[in-house]
């Protein structure tokens, strides 16, 4: 860093993207990307809405609120548009005192969140089954982030322990990050009316075949979200594009293309799932579009390597606690076959 960086900066350590590797095509089963493209609804929406770009997009991002509000079935005023929802993270650590408390195991955005604002932070360690420590959570008396299901393991925690985290702490947050829930999971935000600190994010990434547009929403209280709305307007009130906007509209008018996409890669998950256990391999039971996997006799960081050099990426991370496992995304049926020979010949 130069001499000019912003002492609060100093020791920034900013997150790591799965690689996205320009020397040899790959099977691409690293960064939780949907293997399917949008539908044409959705892309033509998108190439339409191009012709406007000399506009500004809608500061109030309103008929997609709207949209999502019908959908979810919450008042527009619940809804806030963000650029992903690692935006909507970033606006949530910088916005709320008290700290934060996230599994030891999980989205490593939260760290470098906490870090970044300079929030307090506790990391709770996940049990030895990779299960989140409710307990923990309910003593710690800091705002609770947990992603359901949690990534890398895929794991989901059942509503009735997310409402113990909330009941136990009516003062402090709770905020469940549901980037994977179309895939497996049940949504908490049915339970928006009843908690007033309770706070859910979504993103149009993986379930909605959109990571390239950028596009994500937060679901709370309207209290809360007129505080996180004034954090937004104080940082980028245009931080959606017209786009983006045109595209996610269009997306959730389009529920049997969703449908049917997430039930075929659900499909490819089990699928691979048995064929993984038929090999040898411990698999992490996912409600997510990705298997945490291991295999006796092989680290993680081998397995990672050897399927690179053979064309196929897979997520490894080199953390202690998990570092036997590699993260597994599901692709095409076509993808999945790729990878399962290509271990084949790795574990002979
Ligand atoms: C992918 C992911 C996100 C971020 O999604 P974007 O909307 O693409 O920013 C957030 N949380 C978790 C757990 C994720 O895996």
């Amino acid at each position: 860093m130069t001499r000019f960086i912003s002492p609060r900066l100093e020791g920034l350590s900013p997150y790591v993207p799965g690689e996205q590797p320009r020397d040899r095509s790959y099977v691409k089963l690293n960064t939780n990307e949907n293997p399917f493209p949008p539908p044409p609804a959705v892309v033509e929406a998108a190439r339409r809405e191009g012709e406007r770009l000399n506009l500004y997009s809608d500061p109030d991002c309103l008929y997609l609120r709207e949209s999502l509000a019908r959908y979810e079935g919450l008042e527009p005023e619940n809804v806030l548009v963000t650029n992903g929802s690692d935006e909507a993270l970033s606006f949530i650590f910088f916005a709320f005192k008290g700290g934060f408390i996230f599994p030891n195991h999980t989205y490593g955005f939260y760290k470098v969140f906490a870090e970044l604002y300079g929030a307090p932070y506790e990391e709770a360690p996940l049990k030895p089954d990779f299960t989140v420590d409710v307990d923990a959570f309910i003593e710690s008396g800091k705002n609770a982030v947990i992603a359901n299901p949690n990534a890398p393991t895929g794991l989901f925690l059942p509503l009735p322990e997310i409402e113990s985290i909330l009941d136990a702490n009516a003062e402090r947050l709770v905020i469940v990050d549901e980037a994977y829930v179309d895939f497996g999971g049940e949504s908490a935000a049915s339970l928006i009316k009843k908690y007033d600190n309770l706070i859910v994010t979504r993103t149009f990434s993986k379930s909605r075949s959109l990571a390239g547009m950028r596009l994500g929403y937060i679901m709370a209280s309207k209290e809360l979200i007129a505080d996180l709305n004034a954090v937004r307007c104080s940082i980028n009130p245009y931080n959606v594009d017209r786009v983006a906007l045109a595209a996610g509209t269009a997306s959730l008018e389009c529920e049997e293309y969703f449908r049917k996409n997430l039930e075929t890669v659900i499909g490819n998950r089990q699928y691979t799932a048995e064929r993984l256990t038929a090999l040898g391999f411990t698999v992490i039971p996912s409600c997510a579009n990705f298997l945490f996997a291991k295999r006796d006799g092989l680290s993680g960081e081998e397995l990672y390597l050897s399927l690179k050099k053979r064309g196929v990426l897979v997520r490894h991370f080199k953390k202690s606690g998990i570092e036997d496992y590699v993260r597994i995304s599901i692709g095409t049926m076509e993808d999945m076959d790729i990878l399962l020979s290509r271990l084949e010949e790795i574990i002979v």
